[in-house]
């Protein structure tokens, strides 16, 4: 069977290993001359936003049988609001390292493919390869060919303005600001490389690119953030829903196919999931759809979450972080399996109403 895949980001390398495992030998093409990322960031993955997959790595493990080397443990997430702090310890989940690095994700799955070609500095076209291959896995991170078919609607864009700085950091945290001032509908956050190292990044919503500009001034004035900075970057995130996923012989996966959840703009799981769905539908003629329902079903509660998220206010933002005090919140946010997705906007609207009638 003649399988090709149209970029070599996540999705499309989680895919190619998976096709292999299943005896089909992809072609991939991908526009750049390398594996990775133009600039270098820490992304990370949150046990609470996936549940009920509870650790990452060993999932794929048990999914793909593929070992998969995070960059750090996660296991303190300080949480910032206008006029609180809270930090939380425990086992959160991982940290992973995005660049163009050997150590790389995105290379730890590149160096594990064994018979799948990769095509260098090649745009590939859905529509030309279309009639060349039996299927053509669409994992380019746009939302480019769902929108010429006509299947891409649009949920929201984020402005994302990041660097890379230079100052002392615990190496297994996570630090979250959250300030409607220089955050509006969004949040930044801070994700260590090393002690010495992190990545700082401002992504907010429902602005333009020069107010996020102005976003992030005011967010290093305001926290008085005195940290180096020594490479800076600057992207639009898009974030929809694509329907069908499957157009013929195109399959959708990853960004391509919505696969950025709408609360914090995560990825790397939906990408994974969609990813060896797709490769077992190809070989097996499983159902895509059944196979992803739960991370689809997850990213429309994730909707719900973030639109009940965006009426709060400041003082809201500080209730909250103060909450995740209580023993009991940690607990039940934390320490148990609670789908957060599907309660938590729901928890948030009540409060809203609550604010409301005081
Ligand atoms: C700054 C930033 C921070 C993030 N943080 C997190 C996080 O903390 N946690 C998390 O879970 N997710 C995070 N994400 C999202 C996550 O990285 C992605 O969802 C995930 O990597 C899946 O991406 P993908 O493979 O679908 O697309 P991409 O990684 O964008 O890969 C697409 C590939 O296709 C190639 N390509 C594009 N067009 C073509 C074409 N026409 N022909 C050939 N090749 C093409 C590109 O060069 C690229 O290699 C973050 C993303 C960014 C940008």
């Amino acid at each position: 069977m003649k399988v090709a895949i149209i970029g070599a980001g996540l999705a499309g390398l989680y895919c190619a290993y998976e096709l292999e495992r299943l005896g089909i030998r992809p072609v991939i093409f991908e526009k750049n001359s390398f594996i990775g990322e133009p600039f270098s960031h820490v992304t990370a993955v949150v046990d609470i936003t996936h549940r009920p997959i509870k650790d990452f790595v060993k999932h794929l493990k048990d999914e793909m049988d593929i070992d998969i080397k995070p960059h750090n443990l996660l296991t303190k997430i300080v949480h910032n609001g206008p006029n609180i702090a809270t930090t939380l310890k425990g086992d959160f989940g991982y940290l992973f390292k995005y660049s163009k690095d050997d150590d790389s994700l995105k290379h730890q799955v590149y160096y594990k493919l064994k018979k799948t070609e990769i095509n260098f500095n090649i745009v590939g076209d859905y529509e030309t390869l279309s009639k060349k291959y039996d299927y053509v896995v669409v994992a380019d991170g746009t939302p480019h060919a769902a929108k010429e078919l006509g299947c891409w609607q649009q949920w929201l864009k984020t402005h994302v303005r990041g660097a890379t700085v230079h100052g002392d950091f615990d190496p297994t945290s996570l630090v979250m600001w959250i300030n409607k001032d220089y955050t509006k509908n969004g949040y930044v956050y801070l994700t260590p490389f090393d002690s010495r190292k992190a990545s700082m990044v401002v992504i907010t919503s429902d602005v333009n690119e020069r107010e996020i500009d102005r976003y992030w001034e005011l967010f290093l004035y305001t926290e008085n953030i005195k940290y180096t900075i020594v490479e800076e970057f600057k992207l639009e995130h898009i974030s929809g829903y694509v329907y069908p996923r499957i157009n013929d012989n195109l399959i959708f996966i990853g960004n391509s196919a919505g696969g950025v959840e709408p609360f914090l703009g995560f990825g790397h799981v939906n990408a994974a999931t969609m990813a060896y769905s797709a490769a077992r539908y190809i070989a097996k003629g499983i159902s895509f759809e059944k196979q992803i329902k739960v991370i689809m079903d997850r990213n429309l509660e994730m909707r719900e979450f973030r639109k009940a998220f965006n009426m709060l206010t400041n003082k809201n933002y500080d209730m909250l972080i103060a909450s995740l005090r209580l023993p009991l919140a940690k607990q039940l946010l934390y320490d148990t399996n609670i789908n957060i997705s599907k309660y938590g906007g729901w928890i948030l609207k009540k409060l809203m109403k609550e604010n409301m009638r005081l």
